[in-house]
């Protein structure tokens, strides 16, 4: 049928059934399949142009009908072959032999009678007659009908020529059938079949072959019961097909005519029987295969067609068909529908040596190997780069901790370091309540000392002892909140309370060293995320740094301005003095650390400064203010959407 499958796969090593079964013979026939094809091709070659004028009339003669399977496949093939090859115009007829369905010759006559008149004006170059039906009708009435055309005899069993009435005028291309083998390989195959049943009709064709596939089937001996249901109608034996039992396997023959008389043509029967069958089914000719068979050995439509087609050309280029025999074709490598393998669970390893697969569906892998392979390769590659993104972000999350828990450490150092210079300061702003305590103290003592005391004096007494003890204890519980070793923690807070907290802190040791502190906040809310004791340090530094400019210079005017403000989505800090300002030279290394002009400094205090407020996503700069002294802005991002606290 010419049916190719580039994803067909031959099996290896050698075919010992076929070692048997298909001598020399066959390999001769191949041989002179070969030798024809070669010598049809050379005369159709450099004359073909010559004779493309000249026209050709070919009668092919079916057996059944243009549509009997196998017949047809093979009538197809030969046309596509001849029309190949052909150096000629083709004019093909095609006539059926209706009478090849019954035993009833009677209509003969006039069908013999209707080809010569259709011959009689314009003869026919040569007839190809197609099956053993066909075949049988011409040797029948040589003498009556194209009796002076040559004739090829094709796609007919070598029994069924009746080789004694063969003319110097007829060439058969036959083919020999090997039933054993095609039932050797169902055992092969499926080793566990126990019974095979033979499907074949009940026209004259097929009784014929009934009788030589029971013959041929006793060779098997008792290795293999066989079942016949030649005498059932199709219907019938499709309902026997859809209740076999089990190790069953079915050997297809042909079903042209069922016993009741009634016709398939096409692929009718084989499908109806593949749709029902609870069994595999095999058989001897691929004319069949390609849905519904399993496979095995088969003739092949192809190698006949193509051999056929030749044994035509060299004719009617005018070689006598006597002197074109060649040996009878016997099967062609074995071939299997790997759909059906997978259906049956056949064995790959079960075939013979040498079979083809064929009609193998790629798995979703081999179908979609380039598109799986170029998905899987993103995907590792993006998980790759996502593993390493993460990796990355731990790797940076880790050293954020490490800096801000260095940042945290170096900070509480430095408050320490703010702190004492705080200490007279503190120790002032203690002593004015300490004293207060003592005195009042006395005081009540000396009235309890006394015949009758002013109890309400007393406790006036003892309400200022405990309002300056809380005061007392209010500067050391803001001492200790400043050196306390808090871990970087952000919270939302209210920045102008933060400023409030540390002029609260620091206003005494201003007044001790002489200084006016102000300080001015926005009645705007200036709600920051940050870390309130860190933030407190910075404003703490730089009220100290700019106590200790204007305390170095000795300046007349000694004030220090600390400011908030709310500057678009900024909340801003000012810090100013009145003290010398910073040399224009050194305003670019303030905040490097290390950098100092102080005798004792560590120059530490402004980096940790810069540092906090960049780990605060803020900015810090340093200026000098054009009327004298030193500026510096911190400005930090509003926090949206959240309240504050402290
Ligand atoms: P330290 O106070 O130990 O020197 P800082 O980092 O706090 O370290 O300050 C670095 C330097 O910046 C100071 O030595 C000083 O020269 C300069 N500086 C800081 N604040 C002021 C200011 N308000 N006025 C003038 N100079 C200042």
């Amino acid at each position: 049928m010419g049916r190719s499958d580039c994803r067909g796969k031959r099996m290896s090593g050698r075919d010992p059934i076929r070692a048997i079964n298909l001598g020399w013979p066959a390999l001769a026939a191949r041989l002179c399949v070969c030798l024809l094809v070669l010598s049809a091709t050379m005369l159709s070659g450099p004359a073909s142009g010559a004779l493309k004028d000249e026209s050709k009339r070919v009668v092919i003669l079916h057996s059944f009908g243009r549509d009997f399977r196998p017949w047809g496949h093979y009538a197809k093939a030969i046309r596509e072959q001849l029309d190949r090859l052909s150096p000629w115009q083709l004019d093909i007829q095609d006539h059926s032999l209706i009478t090849a369905r019954s035993s009833d010759e009677n209509p003969e006559p006039a069908f013999v009678a209707y080809l010569n008149t259709l011959n009689s004006g314009h003869a026919a170059d040569i007839v190809i007659s197609i099956g053993a039906p066909a075949a049988n009708f011409v040797q029948r009435n040589r003498a009556r009908v194209f009796a002076a055309t040559p004739l090829v005899l094709t796609a007919v069993e070598q029994r069924r020529i009746q080789s004694s009435s063969l003319s110097d005028n007829d060439a058969p291309v036959a083919v020999a059938h090997d039933f054993p083998r095609s039932f050797e390989t169902i055992l092969r195959v499926l080793p566990g079949t126990k019974r095979i049943v033979v499907i074949n009709g009940a026209s004259p064709n097929e009784k014929f072959w009934l009788g030589e596939l029971r013959k041929e089937a006793a060779l098997l001996g008792d290795k293999v019961e066989f079942v016949w249901y030649d005498d059932l109608s199709f219907q019938d034996i499709l309902k026997k097909c859809a209740a076999l039992p089990p190790d069953t396997a079915i050997f297809w023959h042909l079903m042209n005519v069922d016993a009741t008389g009634v016709v398939y043509e096409g692929d009718a029967a084989l499908q109806q029987l593949h749709a029902v069958s609870n069994a595999p089914i095999f058989s001897y000719d691929d004319g069949f295969f390609g849905k519904e068979i399993v496979g095995g050995p088969m003739h092949s439509v192809i190698d006949l067609s193509r051999l056929t087609a030749n044994v035509a050309i060299r004719i009617l280029g005018g070689e006598k068909p006597s002197d074109i025999r060649p040996p009878a074709l016997g099967y062609a490598d074995p071939k299997f529908d790997w759909r059906e393998m997978r259906r049956w669970g056949i064995s790959e390893s079960n075939l013979p040596a040498g079979s083809v697969v064929m009609f193998r569906q790629p798995g979703i892998w081999e179908e979609y190997i380039w598109q799986i392979s170029l998905i899987a390769s993103v995907i590792l590659i993006q998980g790759a780069l996502i593993g390493g993104l993460l990796h990355e972000r731990r790797r940076r999350h880790l050293a954020e901790v490490e800096s801000r828990q260095r940042l945290a450490e170096l900070a509480h150092l430095n408050r320490y370091s703010a702190v004492g210079e705080l200490t007279a300061s503190v120790a002032h702003e203690l002593n004015q309540p300490l004293g207060a305590i003592l005195t009042n103290a006395e005081t009540a003592e000396l009235m309890l000392k006394g015949a009758s005391p002013d109890i309400d004096e007393v406790r006036e007494i003892l309400a200022d002892i405990r309002r300056d003890d809380e005061r007392a204890s209010e500067v050391i519980r803001r001492l200790r909140g400043v050196l306390k070793k808090t871990p970087y923690e952000m919270k939302y807070i209210d920045l102008n309370e933060t400023v409030r907290q540390v002029i609260g802190f620091v206003t005494a040791m201003a007044h001790g060293r002489n200084i006016v502190l102000k300080c001015g906040t926005t009645s705007a809310d200036l709600n920051v995320k940050g870390d309130a004791v860190q933030l407190q340090q910075v404003v703490l530094n730089l009220i100290i740094n700019a106590m200790d400019a204007i305390s170095e210079a000795e300046a007349k005017e000694r004030e220090i301005s600390v400011t908030t403000n709310l500057s678009g989505a900024s909340a801003e800090i000012r810090i100013s003095d009145t003290g010398p300002g910073i040399a224009t030279s050194d305003l670019k290394n303030v905040f490097d650390p290390f950098f100092t002009t102080k005798p004792q400094g560590m120059g530490m205090g402004l980096a940790i400064v810069r540092t906090i407020v960049e780990a605060h996503h803020g900015q810090i700069s340093a200026a000098n203010q054009s009327s004298g002294g030193a500026l510096f802005t911190i400005r930090l991002p509003i926090a949206r959407g959240r309240s504050t606290s402290t």
